[in-house]
């Protein structure tokens, strides 16, 4: 079939001078369109994914066409892991593409920008191949490249010696991007390991504390697409964390009528769509909650019946108002005169936005009632101290309306997340690492892992064996020269081993870098609280699946990823049996096949047993003649439920009712000494995993564990509050935490598309305080810290609330003349320079530049400014009762000295020690009742064996 209309002669003559292609001699194959008018959302039929044909974008004219084998898999540039179908041209085995995976329960076959940006990632040309290991001194720059065998070997061997001398909790496991669903936790318990560290303190601890404090559950899941009113306290979220999942459900409950308002001093692309914008102080956001609260109470559109059946108001009488009669009334009366100073004029007073616009959300929230959808991520949880406060106070909101689990409410995070069923559960470890869970922070969420530099510096402990997986605090966190300094000592980290797919800041002072693969080159499940229902998806490495396909034979996904590029799963696998070679260990026992006794487990059979597992879908899957890990190749994606509401009414069952007893008073329902269900209305339900089994207004937990000022929700002044200020001197609060929605941490810089949209982080800067500086757009600022200072350009905009000032937290990465060529897209060549101890210096050599590679765009880049690097000069600031660094600043800004360049960057690591141990000095240190070190009741990553919960294990009753 060739194009059926005659050319014009004005076609003709341009074809005839080729000034356009000839397109009528072309014979056209005819193929269906799938994008044109009305058919946007279609996506090439399951049925054709082993054998796709569409023409070739590269080669329109001939209308030449490609055959493509798609596999889906989930991508990994967020958390949320939004399904991806990889396009792998059958012919030459390349993957050319990633578009949307309709058949995921979250994503629906949409994306953010970053997805399918992950083509950009895995053809990226500087990225790492095949394992290397270093030559010369710890961060020297010289590396060779070693045998994967040879690598297993000599760190099996090691982790094997301090097994066998009882050094376990000398051997971490440091995570920057999570996921897996247990299968870390399942390695380092059968290795008797308390070794997991994870990013989740410099992320989400304020937030998770302040939710579960409430309720057992540490994260929520709004409903948005059912909401009648949403509220974000979360720039962060919505713009870039679960971006996609989250905003498409947004939009559609906000054209259902729902009204949205966004909490924010930046004018972020969430605040600008929203209804309305509230830019708080930063730290402020309490406050203002509290004033809603109060109004909701006072204009009594408070959901009687759910506080009345859900909240242990009791409890708060009884415990602070002895002597007080225990009625509901009573309770009204109280909580009217514990918030009586919350006025919305107050909250104007400390937040700056006005009170008629803090009463008028405060009554739309009211009205919306159990359809009121909230969040709180990072933004005010994460910056403040005491930032875990806003959240409690948010989802007093939530509790007030009664909207909790409802329909268009907010669930607790549990509800709506998948739990794998394992092949095998290693016992709990008999360890509890100090490094991670120390004394001071017994009410963490979770790992300190923040203050790792500092404790190896004070001597608390060592580190003989250091994996940091997909994680790069040198860049990431707080106070990166503190972390060059620890990684640099060999004294106190034996051996770093750097787990990651592209080069990064810490891998630079690591002793292995092992390539491990993107999204498309590795095995995964996700499953995330994206909305109400719970799914699964796999992340499965597409070129093995394409492998499988064409019959090729193979044992490892090395053998066919690019390069030797690996992956954890087997790589894990490998190395447990390779530290126990002859299983005296007891750990090899943990990786045998379940299907084939006595055998090493394989990868597929680890994902067979799970899928299998999963209510519904192997019954799904034997519809189609699949077995359920066939189906989960063939898909990427299953719902496992939809719709879970109000799950704390469930009913308990009558044989576990058998041998329980009822508390007269309180309703709780307990067996064998444990609370497991509360009686409302005469039924026996299963409640909240909290020692009421009620949301806590009161917290008995905060009483016990010396914090008896906080018992209810409240307002805690931040560190950044406005009496800390001398604005005279040029004091401002800087918010160093919002997110570009294409960029991700540190992980982005190798995505071509991505960076060429972003690249540059100036400080924002509201245009009536520039004006006080006499600055323009561009202009160069010296921005100071407690601990040194960093130069960086200023943006003028009308964007930012007054007063306040922010910077984007992605961008300013770099590497050193010595070090491996990586991220050339996005990284800075820089100088530092350490000539005194305890003062680093670092100053750009050169911008981002057009450099040659095989990708022909390396040649092409346009963008020279590759940002500043803010996050090295701040100190650590862990608060005290969650754990959180609270990542906001007091910052003194200057215009630039005469002497200062783009980009430089001055850090004194004494400075910082010294303010590490003043936020220190705040902490109330465990042991909580019975000697414990931490509430039995709250989570814990990788909880270890109930005897090391108390500090003495005598005290254990
Ligand atoms: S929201 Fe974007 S970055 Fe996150 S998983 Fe989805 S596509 Fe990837």
């Amino acid at each position: 079939m060739s194009y059926k209309h005659k050319p014009s002669i004005i076609e003709k003559i341009a074809e005839t001078l080729h000034i356009i292609p000839n397109l009528h001699d072309v014979e056209d194959p005819g193929l269906p369109r799938l994008t044109g008018p009305g058919k946007l959302t279609d996506y090439p039929p399951p049925d054709k994914w082993n054998d796709w044909e569409e023409y070739e974008a590269t080669r329109w004219s001939k209308k030449e066409t490609r055959h493509y084998s798609i596999v889906p898999t989930t991508c990994f540039n967020c958390e949320s892991a939004c399904g991806l179908l990889g396009y792998i041209d059958k012919e030459t085995g390349e993957v050319r593409k990633f578009e949307g995976n309709p058949y995921h329960p979250a994503s629906r076959g949409k994306n953010c920008a970053k997805g399918p940006a992950t083509i950009n990632q895995i053809k990226d040309p500087d990225r790492i191949m095949y394992p290397m290991k270093r030559k010369g001194g710890r961060g020297e720059g010289e590396w060779e490249r070693v045998s994967w065998d040879e690598a297993l070997d000599d760190i099996a061997g090691r982790i094997r010696k301090a097994l066998q001398e009882g050094r376990n909790n000398e051997i971490a496991y440091h995570v920057g991007r999570p996921g897996h669903e247990g299968y870390m936790d399942r390695v380092l318990k059968a290795w008797n390991v308390d070794g997991h560290n994870s990013h989740t303190n410099v992320c989400s601890s304020g937030a998770r504390f302040g939710y579960n404090i409430w309720h057992g559950y540490d994260r929520p899941s709004p409903d948005f697409a059912n909401a009648k009113f949403i509220l974000l306290i979360s720039a962060h979220l919505e713009s870039g964390h679960y971006f996609n999942p989250h905003a498409q459900r947004i939009m559609e409950g906000m054209m259902d009528g729902a009204k949205l308002a966004a909490m924010d001093p930046r004018l972020s692309n969430t605040a600008s769509m929203a209804n309305y914008w509230l830019p708080t102080n930063p730290g402020s956001e309490a406050a203002v909650l509290l004033a809603m609260a109060k109004i909701i109470i006072e204009e009594g559109l408070m959901n009687e019946k759910f506080v009345k059946d859900w909240v242990n108001w009791d409890e708060y009488l009884q415990k602070q108002h002895p002597g007080t009669e225990v009625t509901f009334e009573n309770y009204k009366a109280k909580l009217l005169a514990e918030y009586a100073e919350y006025t919305p004029e107050f909250a104007e007073q400390e937040s700056g936005v006005k009170a008629a616009v803090i009463r008028e959300v405060a009554l739309e929230i009211g009205k919306a009632g159990s359809r009121f959808a909230a969040h709180n991520w990072r933004s005010a949880g994460s910056g403040n101290l005491g930032g875990w406060a806003v959240a409690r106070a948010l989802h007093f909101l939530n509790v007030l309306t009664g909207s909790v689990g409802t329909v268009g409410g907010t669930s607790p995070n549990s509800w709506n997340k998948f739990k794998p069923t394992f092949f095998d559960n290693p016992p709990a470890q008999k360890f509890w690492n100090e490094l991670h869970f120390p004394n001071e922070y017994p009410l963490a969420f979770f790992e300190m892992s923040m203050l790792l530099p500092h404790f190896l510096k004070e001597g608390r402990g060592k580190l003989d064996t250091y994996f940091t997986r997909v994680f790069n605090p040198v860049w990431t966190y707080p106070d990166g020269f503190s972390w060059i300094e620890a990684l640099s000592d060999e004294e106190k980290v034996g051996m770093h081993i750097a787990l990651t797919p592209t080069w990064n800041e810490t891998a630079y002072f690591a002793d292995y870098v092992l390539p491990m693969g993107l999204a498309s080159e590795r095995h995964d499940i996700n499953s995330y609280e994206t909305h109400s229902g719970v799914w699964v998806a796999f992340r499965q490495p597409v070129l093995r699946e394409f492998a499988r396909r064409e019959g090729k034979d193979f044992t490892f996904t090395y053998e066919v990823n690019p390069g030797e590029v690996w992956e954890e799963d087997e790589f894990w696998i490998e190395l447990s049996w390779r530290i126990d070679p002859d299983g005296s260990l007891g750990i090899r026992e943990h990786f045998l096949s379940p299907y084939r006794k006595g055998e090493k487990i394989t990868i597929d059979e680890y994902y067979q047993f799970i899928f299998e597992n999963i209510k519904g879908l192997p019954e799904k899957a034997a519809e189609e003649g699949l077995t359920a890990l066939e189906y989960m190749k063939k898909y990427g994606a299953y719902e496992v439920s939809s719709a879970n509401y109000e799950l704390h009414k469930k009913e308990i069952p009558a044989d576990q009712l058998a041998g329980a007893t009822v508390d007269k008073a309180t309703g709780i329902i307990s067996k064998n000494g444990v609370n497991i269900g509360v009686e409302i209305d005469g039924k026996a339900m299963v409640g909240f995993p909290t020692p009421s089994r009620k949301q806590e207004f009161y917290s008995q937990t905060m009483v016990d564990w010396k914090w008896p000022e906080y018992t209810i929700p409240t307002y805690i002044k931040s560190h950044v509050h406005e009496e800390k200020m001398d604005r005279e001197k040029g004091d401002f609060p800087l918010v160093p935490t919002f997110r570009l929605p294409v960029l991700i941490h540190s992980r982005s810089a190798n995505a071509k598309w991505l960076t060429e949209i972003a690249n540059r982080n100036p400080v924002w800067m509201h245009t009536s305080d520039a004006e006080r500086f006499g600055l323009k757009s561009g202009d160069l600022i010296r921005v100071n810290t407690d601990i040194g200072y960093f130069v960086d350009k200023v943006w003028v905009t009308e964007g930012m609330k007054p007063g306040v000032v922010a910077c984007s937290h992605h961008l300013g990465r770099w590497r050193r003349p010595q070090d491996k060529e990586g991220n050339r897209w996005a990284t800075n060549t820089v100088k530092i320079e350490n000539k005194e101890k305890g003062k680093w210096k670092m100053t750009t050599l050169n911008g981002i530049k057009p450099y040659e590679s095989d990708d022909k765009d390396s040649k092409r880049i346009f963008w020279s400014d590759g940002g500043v690097h803010q996050n090295i000069t701040f100190p650590v600031h862990p608060d005290p009762i969650s754990g959180m660094h609270c990542w906001h600043q007091k910052v003194r800004i200057e215009v630039a000295h005469p002497e200062d360049k783009y980009g430089d960057i001055f850090v004194d690591t004494d400075k910082s020690f010294a303010v590490y141990k003043e936020w220190l000095s705040w902490t109330r240190p465990a042991p909580g009742p019975n000697g414990e070190r931490r509430p039995i009741w709250f989570h814990r990553a990788l909880r270890p064996a109930p005897e090391t919960f108390y500090l003495n294990q005598k005290d254990k009753k």
